[in-house]
């Protein structure tokens, strides 16, 4: 079959990969000029399937409503971004029930999992090198209802594969001797020995040369201005440089494909979430994380990526704004580093790049993969705070579907109907 992908982030083009891969003439569309330019350019770069909860648990809306009034929150909120699109938050809002978000919770969990395995499945077997580390994850925490909560968190996923060990303060600092210098703080630390992290960039742009290297088209710089087709299904995707023919079309442009399938009735309910990062490099100095950290109080992600710290944060339901907040983004910086003061020290002159990037979110928690009530129609999008660990796997999800073979994990939880 002849298939357009609309959006080379590392969603898009995992999928672009494993439609390749089975033989099928792919061609990835994306405005910008290259691979992964947008949320997947500098996220938190980790693979975690021990931290794949969705971000709406029962409560969220009394700890949304308490940080709120906290300065450097890990929360902000424009009221006019929630007045134009309420639909999805008061949806966000009633998925938050103990039944609810148990369920999302395993279909993420069970998708990460998928994602981790089949990205280092890749990895192994064609040869890309993207700074991967099968390091495992330490989810710190700094007060002991937080980690008994944290505790119950991953036991209730461990059935589905996903080992954890309960770290008391002298064990964590064992893991991570870099943590050390500021052990005062913390009450222990939940380890997912199977977790890992990798620059999803590296990640992208190698299958990128992957795809180039089978035939495939990647039409970059590209901007997909609407799909075509009509009542027997969708035929192609009009484009800034033309018209691509196609038998098939998967949308994963993230947080802009809501715009893309509405034409064709197809309501996404997706929200760009925005978060930023900070990447530090790290050259002479000492006491730097091996393991990659999640810091449950401080609401960070801290990852060491080759001679580069990456540190990433925070939660904004702004709309499609991009803007760099210095304010916001040095509070993740410094919150990141806190609890490695000497390696602080150490990098108070370095250079800091800053990034910005919308989380594409559902008002579930888990992504949209697979077929539309519309013939042709494939959508791979809404992997929110997971896109990462999840694009290998959601790949193999959509062609299998795509193809109408069994899938190895159950689609259902991550199609469209769902919403029906
Ligand atoms: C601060 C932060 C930290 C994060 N940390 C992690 C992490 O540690 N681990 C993890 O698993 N995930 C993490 N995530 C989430 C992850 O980055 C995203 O889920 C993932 O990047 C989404 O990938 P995507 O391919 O769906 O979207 P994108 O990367 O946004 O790709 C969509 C593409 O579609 C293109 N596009 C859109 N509209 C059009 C159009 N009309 N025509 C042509 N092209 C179009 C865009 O140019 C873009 O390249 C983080 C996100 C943020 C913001």
């Amino acid at each position: 079959m002849r298939i357009a992908v609309v959006g080379a982030g590392v969603v898009g083009t995992s999928v672009a990969w494993e439609l390749t891969a089975r033989g099928h003439q792919t061609v990835l569309i994306d405005r910008c000029p290259d691979v992964a330019q947008e949320t997947s350019f500098a996220n938190g770069a980790q693979l975690h399937a021990g931290h794949a909860a969705p971000w709406n648990p029962p409560g969220v809306l009394r700890d949304a409503i308490a940080w709120l009034g906290q300065p450097d929150s890990p929360l902000r909120i424009n009221p006019l971004r929630v007045l134009r699109n309420p639909s999805w938050s008061l949806r966000f809002l009633a998925n938050a029930t103990s039944r609810r978000y148990r369920r999302h919770a395993d279909a993420n969990a069970a998708l990460a999992r998928y994602g981790v395995e089949r990205t280092r499945a890749w990895r192994d077997e064609l040869g890309l090198s993207f700074e991967a580390r099968d390091s495992g994850i330490l989810k710190l925490f700094d007060d002991p209802t937080a980690l008994e909560h944290g505790r119950r968190e991953a036991a209730a996923v461990e059935s589905l594969g996903i080992r954890h060990r309960v770290l008391d303060v002298e064990a964590t600092l064992a893991r991570e001797p870099a943590l050390s210098d500021a052990a005062d703080q913390l009450a222990g630390a939940i380890e997912f020995p199977d977790d890992g992290c990798g620059d999803p960039l590296q990640f992208t742009a190698a299958l990128a040369r992957h795809l180039v290297a089978e035939g495939a088209e990647l039409w970059l710089g590209t901007t997909a201005r609407r799909l075509l087709g009509g009542p027997a299904g969708v035929e192609g995707v009009e484009t800034s440089r033309g018209v691509v023919d196609a038998d098939a079309v998967v949308v994963a442009a993230g947080s802009y494909s809501p715009s893309l399938t509405r034409g064709f009735g197809v309501r996404l309910p997706i929200e760009p979430v925005k978060g930023y990062s900070v990447t530090i490099p790290l050259q002479g100095t000492t006491g730097v994380p091996e393991t990659p950290i999640i810091d449950d109080a401080r609401k960070v992600v801290v990852t060491r990526l080759g001679d580069r710290l990456r540190i990433a944060g925070k939660a904004e339901i702004t709309g499609f704004d991009l803007g760099l907040d210095e304010r916001r983004w040095q509070a993740i910086r410094s919150q990141g580093l806190s609890r490695f003061p000497r390696l602080a020290e150490q990098l108070a002159q370095a250079p800091s790049e800053p990034w910005a990037g919308l989380r594409p979110m559902t008002c579930d928690g888990p992504p949209i993969l697979g077929p539309t009530p519309v013939a042709g129609l494939h959508l791979a999008t809404g992997a929110g705070h997971l896109g990462w660990t999840f694009a290998a796997g959601s790949a193999r999800l959509v062609a299998d579907q795509l193809e109408g073979r069994t899938c190895e994990l159950d689609p259902t939880p991550y199609q469209l109907q769902r919403y029906r």
